[in-house]
């Protein structure tokens, strides 16, 4: 029976780490690290995603500036408030919670903000430093798949990965990562053909599609590590469920380890916006840049403090 890797705890690791890296400012002059989301309109799912993600930067110790337009407001409205923020020195990350209404074009906004502030990693600028493997600022979702992969199998050398899905924020920048760490990568897609066959040769498997448990057991190396990016709601006797694209039961008994839905892969992607808004604080700030890896090596406690390591 596969290992579960249980992405709650890594995230709590990984809040952990960061929590204790902003405490180590107290010794330092200047703004704290801050946050800011932008919600425009009332979708109900996007308005509980953006206060989980501002009660999380509060409570690692950063500021939440939050913004909630009117689903009316104008393009060019959304681009001042944007420009504001670029221009606001307490301000480090920007956050612009998607889907955008549709009279407003998600490109033009992504391309307004600050590059630098960019902590969704989807600005142009960041899309083009990740591709051609310079330091940038790495969308959210795959930087934690990445992170649970390093705590899992330690080197990723060598390994073959497959990536279903080539989405611009997750399945195109999840296959970056793992050839940036040595893997051999084959992305599939809705045109890929014999992917049963495909995936059968993956050391690991990401799965980032959207449809409910359509990898099934038939479809995994024996000892394989499958990571299952996405998120269905279905109904199973008469109650709404959550659930992934990889039928967990059956391919939990072949895999070697697996990400569950829930608790698996959506949890790092939040505490990756938290470890991004302090990567980009560290950078505006010439502080060391944050350890991706150093926080799965413990819990949390006793962490090495960049901070204090420079006070002493
Ligand atoms: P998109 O819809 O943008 O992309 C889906 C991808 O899956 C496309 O590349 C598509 O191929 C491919 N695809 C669809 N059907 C098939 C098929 N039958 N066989 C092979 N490939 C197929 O989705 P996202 O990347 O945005 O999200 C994917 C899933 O991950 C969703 O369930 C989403 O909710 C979840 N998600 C979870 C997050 C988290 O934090 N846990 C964060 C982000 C997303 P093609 O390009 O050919 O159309």
């Amino acid at each position: 029976m596969a290992k579960v890797i249980d992405g709650k705890t890594f995230a709590r690791r990984l809040r952990n780490y960061i929590t204790a890296q902003i405490a180590g400012l107290k010794e330092y002059q200047g703004e704290p690290p801050g946050l800011a989301t932008v919600l425009v309109g009332s979708d109900p799912a996007s308005e509980v995603y953006v206060r989980n993600k501002a009660k999380q930067t509060v409570d690692a110790g950063m500021v939440s500036f939050q913004y909630s337009l009117d689903a009316g407001t104008s393009e060019a409205e959304l681009l001042q408030l944007i420009a504001e923020l670029n221009a606001d020195p307490r301000v480090h990350g920007i956050l612009l919670q998607l889907p955008l209404p549709l009279h407003i074009s998600t490109e033009r906004v992504i391309n307004a903000i600050e590059p630098a502030k960019d902590v969704d990693g989807f600005h142009i600028s960041n899309v083009g430093l990740l591709g051609s493997g310079q330091k940038a600022l790495v969308p959210c979702t795959p930087l934690g798949c990445m992170m649970m992969l390093r705590g899992q199998l330690g080197s990723l050398k060598g390994m073959h990965a497959v990536v279903i899905g080539r989405s611009n924020i997750v399945g195109k920048p999840m296959a970056q990562l793992l050839l940036a760490d040595d893997c051999t990568v084959t992305i599939a897609h809705r045109h890929t053909l014999d992917l049963p066959n495909l995936c059968r040769q993956a050391d690991i498997l990401v799965v980032a599609v959207g449809r409910a448990e359509m990898v099934k057991s038939d479809w995994i190396k024996p000892g394989a590590t499958v990571i299952d990016v996405g998120i269905n709601r279905v109904e199973r006797e008469g109650t709404a469920r959550l659930v992934g694209d990889v039928d967990f039961k059956t391919v939990a008994v072949v895999a070697d380890a697996i990400t569950p839905v829930p608790g698996g892969v959506g949890p790092m992607t939040i505490a990756c916006l938290l470890f991004n808004t302090w990567t980009a604080f560290c950078r505006r700030n010439g502080l060391p840049e944050p350890d991706e890896n150093a926080f799965s090596l413990v819990d949390g406690i006793g962490v090495l403090n960049e901070f204090q390591r420079q006070a002493n």
